[in-house]
């Protein structure tokens, strides 16, 4: 049985302070044994705030970016040493606003996914396609196309680690979501993918997240499909009501 992982990205929001509180108020919710795994990613500056405030309890923290060398002469950039360092766990990479806003193409995220398992850093990797290739019929083989680059040279043992997310571009922050049969079918297609690439393990062990316009109305309907795992919610998991209903359906 996979364990259903539920993360909030807030992007570019929040200050350090209020972040900080949000998951110090987060603290007395999540148990330890909680059937879910909770994680939030920030924006680098809130990291080693938030890492303290979530210090022995369940509660994960990931960064949304990093960069794939240790060190070196890379101005504004942050390694995924760094990251380790102050005990941050999981690392969004690839997501489609990196994609789309700073050029981040399949060769480079696979380079941050070699980078983030060499530092201990779990990877949260995206996939998804735009509306375009959606009306084209072109979804799952360039989702399919999207999985082989970012795992290529991966080792097995590496690769069940990891966790896959699914936000077609056309739902994020868009209020639509894809139907949750539709998203169920691409998560189908991603786990065929690491089959073909790995073994039955991976596959069965991969956990898959849907993205694109979650919230608690509509986050049971997608957690009961086959191969929908979790899910990284952007606007719904900014405020501690809403993202509190996302866990309790987890
Ligand atoms: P929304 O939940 O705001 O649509 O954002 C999804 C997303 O991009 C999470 O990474």
């Amino acid at each position: 049985m996979r364990k259903p992982i539920i993360a909030g990205n807030w992007k570019m929001n929040k200050l350090a302070a209020d972040g900080a509180r949000f998951v110090m108020a987060l603290r007395d919710e999540v148990p330890e044994g909680s059937k879910v795994d909770t994680v939030i990613c920030a924006s680098f500056i809130h990291l080693p705030f938030l890492t303290e405030a979530a210090r022995d309890t369940p509660i994960r923290i990931g960064a949304q970016n990093m960069h794939y060398e240790k060190s070196g002469a890379f101005t504004g950039e942050v390694s995924p040493e760094m990251l380790e360092n102050i005990l941050v766990d999981y690392v969004i990479l690839g997501h489609s606003e990196r994609r789309q806003f700073f050029h981040e193409d399949d060769e480079l995220i696979n380079k941050k996914m070699k980078a983030a398992f060499e530092n201990d850093l779990l990877p949260i990797v995206c996939v998804g396609e735009s509306l375009e290739q959606r009306e084209n019929n072109e979804t799952n083989q360039f989702v399919r196309n999207q999985v082989k680059a970012a795992f290529e040279g991966i080792r097995e043992g590496d690769a069940k680690k990891a966790v896959v997310a699914y936000e077609p571009i056309w739902a994020i922050g868009t209020g639509k979501t894809a139907s949750s049969e539709d998203a169920n079918e691409v998560c189908q297609t991603i786990r065929e993918t690491l089959r073909e690439l790995y073994s039955d393990a991976v596959a069965d062990e991969v956990r898959i997240q849907y993205g694109g316009s979650v919230k608690p109305e509509n986050i049971e309907e997608l957690l009961a499909q086959s191969d929908i795992d979790g899910a990284l919610v952007g606007g719904a998991s900014m405020e501690q009501e809403s993202f509190l209903k996302l866990l309790e359906a987890g």
